[in-house]
């Protein structure tokens, strides 16, 4: 439909226009607080205490969304609240990776806290335009779209009843719309979700980013959790934002030349050596196939195998000639990792969208493996199909990978079959009727409303119903806290089973990654190792959600002398670039414990939060099965000799004369209990409990000891 029609049936609910604060050392000291029920737009201060203990990002979510609702309020609830705010270095651009935003509600999957970090516009364009965050209450009657305009410095709010819903229509209509040229088009920045999240509770949001060598609008995703649903529960169809441009020192930073000279040795690092490293440049992070899939880490068939045959025919070699090369895709401006690869021209050939031509955003590691080996699927056009259709129909490809998988092993099992998924055949392998199952979730329909549940809610349903045995369905539902796994197999690695479960969100890789210090390089070898290792990679990441930062360009490359340093798991030339810009953006005293500190904090109040709504201790750390060992025969007989060798070296019992299955139990016992030890050692670490209680004494050390987080801690001392 014509933009200029769109446009007509746009109907202003509120109109408010506001005194434009402009950034100083990375802060606006401002929050836009928007609610949609009642119409209410309005600014708020910053308190000097929520800036200093709460620093920005997710820091700056979680506060607002503690104070904002109560220990019983529901993700459907209007007083839920999205929370969108990058973090006092987003929108730098003298830096690769500075421009990242950090989106925190209840989550419908979880019914706890959910963060999700997401690249694109919008984050860095909102601080422009005169606000460190903006705080989302309320739920509307009708489909509205909240525009911050930071060129004239108003907010409105207006019902929008024609534009499309799903992404990819949606955001290159906003853009058109919003921009006064097509030059200006750099100049907005779209938030949006999509069909299939109004349909399942895995809903995921969409950041615009515009191309400018392609003359296209595309998207990062902020996919975990469900937050996409809790957007459309609220009848946001999209946020805009627009501001007049980016140049300069929009920060307002203390020390700009300190940000420009690391940047520069940042860039000849990413120029000399990202080819011979990661090749970040040509593949993004779908370089990572064929590493998984030699060491035995790459998801297959419900991550119960950890390589197959096929791997090659979804490996980088195909991405790289998937991917348009040599053009520059950065997801914000001044990035030169530029990983955020696209297939351009892509036809697709199933549901509503079959035989256009589209550009698909990725895939990435994560789509490749959960779509593809996860599932059985070795198709490249599947994959990109369904990693296209995933976005635009607004849920997360990671979610939808683990939960089809879990599917698909239910159906292999009998637990489902064609008369309870509505006559689909979900196999491994069937490509053809799980993006069925897609366009389903989409339309809210059949099978589709159940899948859309996810994996917690598929399983009590399955049992609720007589369908298969709880303890099965238990061990192979790859979730933890109600959120589904992300793509890494974790049953060789300790570490990163505790990285995996012990996280404040449910299993995501974006706190702590340790399988190669673990078990590919065995660096941390102790239970005292790992729980260090727990410690501070948990926290050194939580501080790049704080600030507005991609993680990538930490370690994705690496100078040519970090194996030689004292610590190379931690890239310590990266973490001093880091500490320079904080300190030169905010020209705040700070080095490299104080960055822990400040995670530290967050990190505790992120725990205690989640004990406030009745998660948070010990119970709710446990792992699937799957995530720490063979569930079944065959998968201890896929690596039979290597169980064996473990069963006799490590728990010290000869598997001689024994069956598989009594191998498998004590396997069972001995993984079990190793984990059990490992929870001890961490949480001994992270001066918690033993239930996994942070301790009083602790949160007084550490400066979070505010009165409202100790009442909800001495409950559980
Ligand atoms: S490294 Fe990749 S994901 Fe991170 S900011 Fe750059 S382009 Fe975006």
């Amino acid at each position: 439909m014509d933009t200029e029609l769109i446009k007509a049936q746009h109907r202003q609910i509120i109109r408010w226009d506001y005194k434009w604060t402009p950034l100083n050392k990375g802060y606006t000291d401002k929050i836009l607080y928007v609610n949609v029920g009642p119409a209410v737009i309005k600014e708020k201060d910053v308190p000097l205490a929520m800036k200093e203990k709460f620093i920005g990002g997710k820091g700056y979510g979680l506060r607002l969304l503690w104070d904002a609702t109560k220990p019983e309020t529901k993700w459907n609830d209007p007083d839920n609240e999205i929370i969108i705010s990058s973090g006092p270095i987003g929108g730098i651009t003298q830096y690769s990776g500075t421009g990242k935003s950090l989106v925190v509600s209840i989550s419908p999957q979880t019914n706890s806290v959910m963060d999700s970090n997401v690249g694109g516009f919008f984050g860095p364009f909102l601080k422009f335009s005169g606000f460190d965050a903006l705080e989302i209450q309320g739920k509307s009657e009708n489909d509205v779209i909240i525009f911050i305009d930071g060129v004239n410095h108003f907010v409105e709010i207006f019902e929008a009843p024609y534009e499309a819903t799903d992404s990819h229509v949606l955001a290159e209509q906003l853009t058109e719309i919003f921009a006064d040229s097509d030059n200006d088009k750099r100049n907005i920045g779209v938030v949006s979700s999509g069909s299939a999240a109004e349909h399942s509770l895995i809903g995921m949001l969409n950041f615009s980013f515009y191309d400018s060598k392609r003359k296209k609008v595309r998207m990062k995703q902020a996919g975990r959790g469900g937050i996409g649903t809790v957007f459309r529960n609220k009848k946001i169809k999209a946020i805009v934002c627009k501001i007049p441009g980016v140049k300069g020192n929009l920060n307002n930073v203390v020390d700009l030349e300190a940000i420009t000279e690391r940047g520069r040795r940042f860039n000849r690092e990413i120029r000399e050596l990202d080819d011979k490293q990661c090749q970040m440049r040509q593949v993004g992070t779908a370089h990572l196939m064929e590493v998984m899939n030699d060491h035995d880490l790459l998801p297959v068939h419900n991550y119960k195998f950890g390589s197959h045959p096929d791997a090659y025919k979804i490996d980088s070699s195909v991405w790289k000639r998937n991917f348009t090369q040599n053009i520059p895709d950065g997801c914000w401006i001044g990035c030169n990792m530029a990983c955020s690869k696209a297939v351009d021209n892509f036809e697709i050939l199933t549901g509503p969208y079959k035989g256009q031509k589209v550009l698909v955003d990725g895939p990435e590691y994560e789509n490749a493996a959960g779509l593809g080996s996860n599932c059985g699927i070795f198709d490249p056009q599947y994959i990109i199909e369904t990693n296209f259709y995933c976005d635009t129909y607004g849920i997360c490809t990671i979610t939808w990978s683990t939960l089809s998988a879990f599917v698909m092993e239910c159906y292999e099992n009998g637990i489902l079959n064609k008369e309870r998924t509505g006559g689909l055949e979900l196999r491994f392998g069937n490509s053809k009727d799980a993006l069925e199952l897609l366009h389903l979730v989409s339309r809210g329909e059949g099978f589709g409303k159940t899948a859309g549940m996810g994996v917690r809610k598929m399983k009590e349903l399955f049992i609720s119903n007589g369908w298969g045995e709880a303890s099965f369905l238990n061990d192979i539902g790859m979730e933890n806290k109600g959120l589904e796994y992300s793509q890494y197999m974790s049953k060789e690695s300790l570490a990163q089973q505790g990285g995996f479960a012990l996280t404040n969100k449910g299993p995501q890789h974006d706190e702590a990654w340790l399988i190669f210090m673990d078990m590919v390089n065995n660096q941390i070898p102790t239970f005292e190792n790992k729980a260090e290792a727990l410690h501070y990679f948990p926290m050194f990441r939580t501080w790049f959600g704080l600030v507005g930062l991609c993680k990538l360009p930490w370690n994705d490359v690496e100078p040519e002398n970090n194996a030689q340093t004292d610590a190379p798991a931690k890239v310590p030339e990266h973490v001093d670039n880091y500490v320079t810009i904080y300190k030169a953006v905010t020209g705040r005293e700070f080095d490299k414990t104080r960055l822990i500190e400040d995670s530290e904090r967050v990190y505790n109040f992120q725990r205690i939060f989640n004990l406030r709504r009745g998660y948070g201790t010990r119970i709710h750390d446990r792992q699937p099965y799957r995530a720490a060992g063979p569930v079944t025969i065959e998968e201890y007989e896929s690596r039979a000799e290597r169980y064996d060798k473990q069963l006799k070296e490590k728990a010290g019992i000869d598997p001689a004369g024994r069956s598989t299955l009594e191998k498998m139990n004590i396997m069972r016992e001995y993984r079990e209990d190793q984990y059990e030890s490992l929870l001890d050692a961490v949480y001994k670490r992270r001066g918690w409990n033993n239930n996994g209680v942070p301790k009083i004494d602790f949160l007084r050390k550490i400066g979070m000891d505010l009165p409202e987080v100790i009442a909800v801690v001495e409950k559980y001392q």
